[in-house]
């Protein structure tokens, strides 16, 4: 299927005016090439390269901040009014068993979170789950991966030591952990005691790192080792982030995450807005790279993901508000997605777009937004009605657009 846009973003380096792109789908129906040059900007749609699927409930918890540590919020967070809330919708009774009870009613909604602002993979942070859990997903949530929670309070969540977790990766999986999220002494010990450990590797995917010294980030790049930054989250709970100058000079692996909506941002849309107000000096082509091609090569995805190429079978159409399609992205919300297509399947946008794929009708939930008709394949608003239900008032969450 051939569509043509009025700008084609493939890389952080290359773009095209009127571009056409071919989109592979089994869907398609080919007869009706797409036209869009007035109004659409391609972009390889987004990673999202941390996030707590389960997590995602608002408002956010954290009444005594800043925190020298999130070790203390982590504890904290449990008797604030959010997570207790939470507690109606589903009980987190510490067994991380996903796939039984009403966990998937968050981590479910949790997964249309990064769907509906563009991501057509995300790294759901916690213990393996079953083939099961990552098979129920409209998107790629990321399975092969092995991790630890972190290494001041280790895998209290589930998961073997973070050295075993490591070496059961063979070094062709991504190794993630929470590391140096503070600013306290505990935090800067943890980069040394990681180090230490032998985890400083091509595979790992360090997250946060926000206690972490010129000296440890040069360490990080010179092993391969990569660095997710979540800033709204970072700046929420602590107040500061990684040093991102460091970073750049010694030029670090870095990716972007939005953590889940009790710490973080609403979606990773408004995280990229949130990354350029804290960091207004870093060019939008290469914040861009963060939740594209740099997230690819740190979660290990195969090369259909984070880059547009020759022929695409991910595929995200944005609406254009500005001529620079970087910065388009800063003024884009979950609203401006035209049409969003993981693995040849159309799975959220305009309506209208629906008409160029073969499709079943009852496969996708409309929804209208500002007088136009939206889809959304499969049917979230089920969950939405069954937390409604289960709360006994609306419940409100900041991700969602019906
Ligand atoms: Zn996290």
């Amino acid at each position: 299927m051939e569509i043509t846009v009025q700008a084609s973003v493939y890389s952080a380096e290359r773009t095209a005016k009127n571009a056409t792109i071919h989109l592979e789908s089994a869907q398609a129906v080919c007869d009706l090439p797409l036209t869009l040059t007035q109004n659409c900007i391609a972009y390889p749609p987004f990673i999202n390269s941390h996030d707590h699927l389960v997590g995602n409930w608002d408002p956010r918890a954290g009444d005594n901040r800043p925190y020298s540590n999130t070790d203390i919020w982590v504890e904290e967070m449990k008797y604030s009014a959010s997570y207790l809330e939470r507690n109606k919708v589903w009980i987190n009774d510490g067994t991380f068993r996903l796939l039984e009870g009403t966990a998937y009613r968050l981590y479910m909604l949790g997964c249309y979170k990064n769907l509906f602002s563009g991501c057509v993979a995300v790294q759901d942070h916690g213990p393996n789950q079953k083939p099961a859990y990552y098979d129920s997903f409209p998107i790629h949530v990321i399975r092969d991966y092995r991790q630890c929670h972190s290494i001041s309070l280790g895998n209290w969540w589930g998961g073997k030591s973070a050295r075993e977790e490591w070496e059961s990766t063979n070094g062709e999986m991504p190794f993630i952990t929470h590391l140096a999220e503070g600013t306290d002494e505990r935090s800067k010990s943890c980069y040394p005691r990681f180090k230490e450990l032998g985890l400083a590797q091509p595979n790992t995917l360090i997250v946060h790192g926000i206690a972490m010294t010129p000296e440890d980030i040069a360490d990080c790049a010179a092993n391969g080792v990569s660095i997710c930054v979540c800033p709204e989250s970072n700046i929420f709970l602590i107040g500061k982030t990684i040093d991102m100058d460091a970073c750049r000079k010694y030029g670090v692996n870095v990716v972007i995450g939005t953590d889940s909506t009790m710490s973080g941002s609403t979606n990773i849309l408004t995280e990229i807005r949130r990354f350029r107000e804290i960091f207004p000096h870093i060019p939008a082509n290469e914040i861009f790279a963060m939740i594209t091609a740099n997230a690819q090569r740190a979660l290990l995805l195969d090369d259909s993901y984070g880059t547009l190429q020759e022929s695409n079978k991910h595929l995200l159409l944005m609406a254009a508000h500005t001529s620079d399609p970087y910065e388009n992205l800063f003024h884009s919300t979950m609203h401006d997605v035209e049409l969003l297509v993981y693995d040849g399947t159309p799975i959220y946008g305009n309506a209208a777009m629906l008409n160029h794929f073969h499709h079943d009708p009852a496969d996708y939930f409309f929804f209208a937004h500002d007088g136009h008709k939206r889809f959304v394949k499969g049917h979230p608003e089920k969950i939405s009605a069954e937390i409604d239900a289960a709360l006994g008032y609306h419940k409100h969450l900041p991700y969602i657009p019906y």
